[in-house]
């Protein structure tokens, strides 16, 4: 039976894995994330002590090189991570286990997770968002995952914001009141001083709550037959039935929205990866 290792690179900790599915895992760990090639370097001794694996799929933050055509693919391109900008990641992995490997990002590692065990089983089109310190989403389409210019880059679509209502400007870097700018969980501690775990008052969250609906009307209007989300550190507020409900009442004038239980999001990049 063909062994696989899994890699869900993140920005403050790496998962790995080996086994032949999120069923039989027979070895894991968690990494901090270092420098570069310290990084890659306990990883990499992480599959030769535990393994051998033969291949290995990659679910990486980036911004990421995954263009199979392209010199540079396996690359953490222009992050602003310090330290990791331009990093040969994926070549590096390969060159050294000398194994195949498969390099994505790790919401697009995600989204496959979802169709082959998750939420999105049997659909070939369908959308994942997470929402954590960011906000980012992945998807397949006609069973394939996402790819194009660049990789889907969901938290920056830009959402209906009533300055009146809302004076608070956003976080994102590049363009202040962006999804990701205004919904994400660096938005949430910024506008109301406080983490989205602590945080209990309705007012946060039914803002909240409208913000990650106006989103998710802008990913399912191109029609994807499903849509997972995945917030877990949010699971506990009232947030999921009150976004599920501004969704469909947003959506429903146009499309042929059907209110099913919200699809929660159950398999983490490290074991999609596999
Ligand atoms: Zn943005």
């Amino acid at each position: 039976m063909t062994v696989y290792g899994g890699i869900e690179a993140g920005g403050s900790k790496w998962e790995c894995a080996i086994g032949t599915g999120p069923d039989d895992l027979r070895a894991t760990t968690t990494l901090p994330t270092t420098t570069p090639a310290e990084t890659i370097d306990r990883t990499v001794a992480f599959f030769e002590r535990e393994g051998p694996v033969d291949a290995i799929g990659i679910g990486s933050f980036g911004p990421l090189d995954g263009n199979l055509a392209s010199p540079t693919w396996g690359y953490i391109t222009t992050t602003p991570k310090p330290g990791w900008a331009q990093t040969d990641f994926g070549r590096e992995i390969k060159r050294r286990l000398d194994v195949p490997v498969a390099f994505d990002t790790d919401v697009n590692a995600a989204a496959l997770g979802e169709h082959r065990w998750g939420a999105a089983r049997g659909l070939d089109t369908s959308c994942y968002i997470t929402v954590g310190t960011g906000i980012g989403g992945g998807g397949m389409v006609g069973g394939k995952l996402m790819h194009g210019l660049l990789h889907p880059e969901f938290g920056h679509m830009r959402i209906p914001h009533d300055r009146d209502a809302d004076p608070f400007p956003g976080v994102c870097p590049y363009h202040g009141d962006c999804w990701e700018g205004l919904a994400s969980g660096r938005a949430i501690e910024a506008r109301w001083g406080k983490p989205a775990a602590e945080l209990s008052n309705d007012e946060a969250w039914d803002l909240e709550a409208r913000y990650l609906a106006l989103g998710i009307v802008c990913v399912i209007c191109p029609s994807p037959v499903a849509s997972a989300s995945s917030s877990s550190r949010w699971r506990s507020t009232p947030t999921s039935s009150a976004i599920l409900a501004r969704t469909c009442g947003c959506a429903a004038r146009r499309l042929p929205a059907r209110a099913g239980p919200p699809a929660t999001a159950s398999y983490s990049p490290a074991s999609a990866a596999l």
